[in-house]
């Protein structure tokens, strides 16, 4: 396991989370599809904490507020996070 999200993952939820968040840090982030034979490497997908081992197709999200703090996430993840957000 690296430790490739020290300090980031703290930092953006303090403040966001601690009353309803009116503010999504993920919101209008952009987002590109990463093609199977593009994933050379693993990646921790910030959604379910769990690897996105090489070879499998996922996504990537760049915050609008902070572009070097982009995530690769899973699909499933990410499109679960959209869910929830809205329902929100
Ligand atoms: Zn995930």
């Amino acid at each position: 396991m690296q430790q490739r999200v020290r300090g980031v993952g703290r930092r953006w939820h303090t403040g966001l989370v601690a009353k309803k968040p009116k503010f999504d840090f993920w919101e209008g982030a952009e987002t590109r599809a990463i093609q199977p034979y593009q994933a050379n490497k693993v990646y921790l997908c910030p959604g379910c904490n769990r690897d996105i081992p090489k070879g499998l197709g996922h996504i990537v999200a760049v915050p609008p507020e902070a572009v070097d703090l982009r995530r690769h996430w899973h699909r499933g993840c990410w499109n679960g996070r959209a869910n929830r957000a809205q329902k929100g």
